[in-house]
């Protein structure tokens, strides 16, 4: 598909439903078709109130306004007509302005593809729209909203301007070379490439982190056979699907689910449970269950009355250790409190307490709690904790989070061939051999910013995840 920016586009700016409906037109024929419509001219900045007509019937009173080139969200000519969301209304519109002369529908994300075309954001901007719109949580939302207004982009920026310094410098060696004259400084080359890759090697690491925001973090409900750890999922979602609405309490076994507790997305995984066992069939269940222990972040531990004794406690323990990250956050939940007297509460709760210092904070540990999964107790509490003991993964304001797939292979790429470049220069290899690498690390940190050239077909690819009129 073949952009062509001369012809002027239209498309829906707002979704169905709901009482207004937003037209946006942008192009060089904007103003005009406007006019057509409206039978006034409009001024830039300023919202006009008229009637639109079609072939002299009155369609609709509509507010038209009209940002001049390059101060609008394209850099084109553009005019936002806002009309009742009528479905006839604004199909008749459309259809008008799209048989006009050097004017058609917009394709999905035509719009922000034109902003990009017109330096009006650079790629990584661009792909942020999509996500901002998309984004259902409070921290989605963030980090779309931290890549929509350049903070990637800007850092990306510079890290590229620092290695097209560096390429020059090594190229300049490479002209001197009959001279014999290592030109460039090597020591300040290798200690400038190192900051640049552990720059990017920050952000590469983000990347899981990043996913983890976006899609729920990993969050796997551990313990034996009956202790209610499924009780304990349903309890969860329940809990927050109530806010919701008033679904009646259907209880159906989950295995995995999604909640939102106060913007925090967590994905949680009812495990197949701690114990050994010969039968395969099992014995495949606990095998899976083991992986999505090693990748949870938060560990969800359930015990529950006919409490274990000391060593089965223990032996429980020094299992999830060996099955846990040291990164994750391990949390012992009593369970079943209601068939337990208040005394037998604390002195369990203690005990625990005093098992959970082993770990020495790998992983981290929070106080133990007590809960009735059955009776909903202490699921406030809990959800307290998990949202408080996740916070430190998006807290930090100084790093920039990475949580785009494309950005993340970019980026990994241009890591491996700074590993090239800083093994040649520890080598002493000559500059020639060295520059094709750093080029290619300057090129993949262009392309997601879009500083590289970058194929119709690659944006295109980009631009059709994007809904129509953006
Ligand atoms: P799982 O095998 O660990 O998934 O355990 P389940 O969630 O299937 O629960 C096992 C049994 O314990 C079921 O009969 C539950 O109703 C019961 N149960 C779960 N939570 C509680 C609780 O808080 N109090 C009491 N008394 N029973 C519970
Ligand atoms: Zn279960």
């Amino acid at each position: 598909m073949i952009h062509d920016l001369s012809e002027t586009i239209c498309a829906p700016a707002t979704a169905l439903g709901g009482g207004l409906a937003v037209i946006r037109i942008s192009g060089s024929l904007a103003p005009q078709i406007a006019e057509r419509l409206l039978g006034k001219r409009l001024t830039p900045r300023e919202a006009t109130t008229a009637g639109l007509r079609i072939d002299g019937q009155l369609i609709d009173l509509v507010v038209a306004t009209y940002f001049a080139a390059p101060h609008s969200y394209t850099g084109e000519e553009v005019v936002e007509l806002s009309c009742h969301a009528s479905p006839y209304i604004v199909r008749s519109i459309l259809e008008w302005i799209a048989q006009q002369e050097g004017c058609r529908m917009a394709d999905p994300g035509e719009f922000t593809r034109r902003a990009l075309a017109h330096g009006k954001l650079d790629l990584a901007e661009a792909e942020a729209v999509a996500d901002l719109i998309a984004a259902t949580t409070a921290t989605q939302h963030k980090m779309a909203m931290e890549q929509h207004t350049g903070r990637l982009s800007h850092l990306l920026n510079e890290l590229r301007a620092t290695l097209l310094r560096f390429a020059g410098l090594l190229e300049l060696e490479l002209d001197f070379s009959e001279e014999d004259v290592a030109f460039a400084d090597r020591s300040t080359l290798v200690e400038t490439l190192a900051t640049i890759q552990h720059q990017l090697r920050l952000l590469t690491q983000s990347f899981s982190t990043g996913q983890e925001l976006q899609q729920g973090i990993p969050t796997a409900i551990i313990g034996a056979p009956n202790v209610g750890k499924s009780s304990l999922l349903n309890a969860l979602l329940q809990h927050e699907r109530a806010i919701v609405s008033d679904i009646p309490g259907t209880t159906r076994d989950t295995v995995e689910g999604r909640l939102t507790i106060r913007g925090t997305l967590f994905r949680l995984i009812d495990t197949a449970g701690l114990r050994q066992t010969t039968d395969l069939v099992e014995q495949l269940g606990i095998e899976r269950s083991y992986q999505q222990i090693s990748s949870a972040r938060l560990i969800l531990w359930v015990i529950a009355p006919p409490l274990p004794t000391w060593d089965e406690l223990e032996a429980q323990l020094s299992e999830i250790l060996r099955l846990t990250s040291p990164e994750s956050t391990l949390m012992l939940l009593l369970n079943k409190r209601d068939l337990l007297t208040e005394r037998e509460v604390t002195d369990w709760l203690s005990n625990c307490s005093s098992l959970l210092q082993r770990t020495n904070g790998k992983p981290h540990t929070t106080s133990p709690l007590a809960i009735s999964a059955r009776a909903a107790q202490g699921i406030e509490t809990l959800e307290e904790l998990m949202v408080t003991s996740t916070q430190t993964l998006h807290s930090d304001e100084e790093t920039v989070m990475l949580y785009n797939l494309r950005h993340y292979e970019a980026l990994t790429k241009a890591s491996r061939a700074l590993e090239l470049v800083s093994e040649g220069l520890h080598n002493g290899l000559t500059s020639d051999l060295i520059t094709p690498y750093l080029r290619e690390a300057i090129e993949e940190i262009g392309l997601v910013t879009g500083a590289s050239i970058t194929s119709d077909e690659v944006l295109g690819f980009i631009f059709s995840h994007f809904c129509i009129g953006k």
